[in-house]
């Protein structure tokens, strides 16, 4: 491989030295130092040269490179404005990347869709910060950005929750959020030793294809997803337990008994037994209640 490639680690620890690089823990930095694991996520996101290409936290670059190798354009969102020099030297040869020095969270991603793409659905690729996973994913689903696909490395025990269903004990309010918007597939597991400093955790890498029309038809979305985070809030309870305790909920008791039995589900059953359309209907049921 050729000097240039970051994914060699020799090339990386020469960037970190050169700019005395000291990695924040604050900001989940761990960088990628294997370059058959880059190429497949590049691969595995099936960036074309069609492709706008959203990059999450480029670090110093390593898969910024080949996604610009491969797409036609790439936004690289960096909140480590110390990275950003490096970012400048290791990219200097690609004239299809913007660094934005930014925390994702602010940013207007509709607009810069919209701007760089003509608002046609972009493609999203990272080896994400763990500690804001959860809102990164569910801000690009519910801002409504057009996307075709996110392709990211998350923390192992997160991509399990994505990609499960009920009856695992890993199912939950996120299983059911994603698999809403789109389809999601583990592409592969990724060991410690491929990172700069190693994590704590087990990582892996997960695709999630935006669904063109949403499995389920709900008459009130907020409410469903209201009715799912109340009854894994208090997981160890009864459905009409979790439903009733719930701050976000405020109906009356014997609304949720019924809606309950209206559903053909037992008076013990429990949010973690109840499918994504399951709680479609239920939120149906409990909507036609109070409209
Ligand atoms: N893509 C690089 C790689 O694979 O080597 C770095 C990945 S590292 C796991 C996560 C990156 O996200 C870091 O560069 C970190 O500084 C950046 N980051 C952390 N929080 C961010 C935020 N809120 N917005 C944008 N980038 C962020």
């Amino acid at each position: 491989m050729s000097k240039k490639y970051l994914s060699n680690p020799t090339n990386t620890l020469a960037v970190i030295s050169k700019y005395g690089f000291v990695f924040q823990k604050k900001y989940g930095q761990n960088f990628l130092i294997d370059e058959n694991i880059v190429a497949k996520i590049v691969r595995e996101a099936g960036v074309t040269k069609d492709d706008f290409v959203l990059e999450i936290g480029p670090g110093i670059g390593t898969m910024t490179q080949l996604l610009c190798e491969n797409a036609k354009e790439v936004a690289a969102v960096e909140i480590d404005k110390k990275l950003i020099p490096i970012l400048e030297e290791t990219l200097s040869e690609y004239e299809n990347v913007t660094i934005i020095n930014e925390d994702i969270l602010k940013v207007d991603i509709a607009a810069l869709a919209g701007e760089k793409n003509e608002g046609r659905p972009i493609k999203v690729v990272a080896n994400l910060p763990y500690y804001i996973t959860t809102p990164i994913i569910m801000g690009l689903f519910e801002s409504h950005v057009p996307i075709e696909s996110i392709t990211v490395m998350v923390q192992k025990e997160v991509a399990d929750r994505m990609q499960t269903g009920p009856g695992s004990k890993d199912y939950g309010a996120l299983s059911l959020a994603v698999q809403y918007y789109a389809k999601p597939e583990i592409v592969m597991n990724v060991p410690p030793e491929c990172f700069m400093p190693r994590p704590g955790v087990g990582s892996a890498v997960i695709r999630l294809v935006k669904h063109a029309v949403n499995p389920v038809a709900v008459k009130d979305e907020a409410l469903m997803f209201k009715l799912i985070r109340a009854s894994f809030n208090q997981r160890r309870k009864t459905l009409a337990n979790g439903l009733n305790n719930s701050p976000e909920i405020n109906l009356p008791k014997d609304v949720i008994t019924r809606a309950i039995e209206e559903l053909g589900k037992g008076a013990s059953v429990r949010g973690e037994a109840l499918t994504l359309d399951e709680f479609a209907r239920l939120s149906d049921i409990i909507y036609s209640k109070l409209n």
